[in-house]
């Protein structure tokens, strides 16, 4: 079973340090976020429209806020078409610069508003800019795009103000620019958290999942851990016509070792067993333990002969060389194949047939059954 290190989940600056770990958490965060972006986003761009009505209240029909509307109605239309857009892109990546666009798309639009406001109160314009900081942070994971997003929004903030006909009080615009820059500092330090405590929430996640699907005694996987590879294998010989193979391992005479050395010492022999075991198979294999002193290998790209072959490799890596204060111990082997669309109970039962005729005709060595 692959390591699970907790080095792995370090978190600097709300981000994993693991650059798959990051992606793996991002791709999880937008799937299960999909449902709520579908309906944020869309209000996100109704809210944008909604402004009409101030607009309208400050320029009236006006020509002078017809192109103000169309941004609106433009930026309105991209945020309900995003959702379904980012729904039929399958990477992480694509569906970020989506994201990406519609928020750019959002502070565009919102600059044109800005400069369309330049003669109008100022602290309608002030209000409308740290609104504009904050709600853009709304959108999840995205703390250093957020981060620029806010200097750039700043800058339109106090483009807007400069631009004026009627400039505004010098002592004005500073405490207005550390506004500015406190509402992007306090919203970053609540993104910060937030990102933060997702990215321990995903991590305790998967490590709950990792130990749940993990034998505790040897580390290797559980049953629970093979049913999940033995679904993986049913689907990729159905879809890609790959064979598989399943041997069912048990150690000879366990109980009497237990009688003899105690029952810690048939632990350490079990552990051992596991590493060993381990070693002998390619990383593409895997291996659980499928109960007491029973595991079970499933073997990859497997024909009859070449299980065989696995299962002497596995034999060979016990009879080999002797273990500490227990001495030498040896498994019997049960060997099959999978067959297309049947269950791991009828696999192993398969398995176990061989097996019951390796124990029968003196243990130690493998048997087939087809
Ligand atoms: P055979 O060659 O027929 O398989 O003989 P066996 O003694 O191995 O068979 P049996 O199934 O009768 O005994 C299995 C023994 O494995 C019984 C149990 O004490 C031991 N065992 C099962 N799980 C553990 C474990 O987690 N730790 C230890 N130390 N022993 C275990
Ligand atoms: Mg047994
Ligand atoms: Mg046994």
């Amino acid at each position: 079973m692959e390591k699970n290190s907790p080095d792995r989940y370090k978190i600097r600056i709300g981000r994993f340090l693991d650059r798959r770990v990051e992606l793996e958490f991002r791709a999880y965060e937008l799937d299960t976020s999909m449902k709520s972006l579908g309906i944020v986003l869309p209000l996100f761009g109704l809210g944008f429209l909604a402004f009409s009505i101030p607009d309208y209240l400050v320029f009236g029909w006006g020509l002078a806020a017809a192109p103000l509307f169309f941004a609106r109605v433009v930026f309105f239309l991209l945020a309900v078409a995003a959702p379904g857009l980012m729904r039929s892109m399958h990477t992480v990546a694509k569906r970020e610069t989506v994201l990406g666009l519609v928020t750019t798309a959002a502070i565009a639009a919102f600059a044109w508003a800005v400069l369309s406001y330049r003669d109008q109160d100022i602290y309608l314009q002030a209000m409308s800019v740290l609104l504009m900081i904050s709600a853009q942070y709304l959108i999840p994971n995205r703390l250093s795009f957020s981060i620029g997003m806010s200097l750039i929004l700043v800058a339109v903030g106090l483009f807007g103000f400069g631009s004026r006909s009627e400039p505004i009080p010098a002592a004005s615009e500073s405490a207005m620019t550390v506004d500015f820059v406190l509402m992007a500092l306090i919203s970053s330090l609540i993104s910060l958290r937030t990102c933060r405590s997702r990215r321990r929430e995903y991590a305790k996640a998967i490590e709950l999942e990792h130990i749940s699907k993990t034998d505790q005694l040897t580390g290797l996987g559980n049953r629970r851990f093979l049913e999940e590879r033995y679904r993986d294998a049913q689907a990729r010989m159905s879809r890609y016509g790959e064979s598989y193979a399943l041997i069912l391992m048990d150690l000879d005479h366990f109980k009497s070792l237990n009688d003899e050395f105690g029952h810690e010492a048939g632990d350490n022999a079990l552990r051992e067993t596991a590493r060993r075991f381990n070693a002998a198979l390619r990383t593409e294999d895997s291996l659980s333990r499928w109960g007491g002193e029973e595991f079970i290998a499933l073997i990859s790209f497997a024909t009859a002969d070449a299980a065989l072959e696995s299962a002497k490799r596995l034999r060979s890596s016990l009879v080999t060389m002797p273990m500490q204060l227990v001495g030498a111990v040896r498994a019997s082997f049960g060997v099959t194949l999978l067959r297309l669309g049947e269950s791991l109970e009828d696999t192993v039962a398969r398995a176990d047939i061989a097996l019951y005729r390796a124990k029968d005709s003196g243990r130690d060595k493998a048997m087939l059954e087809l």
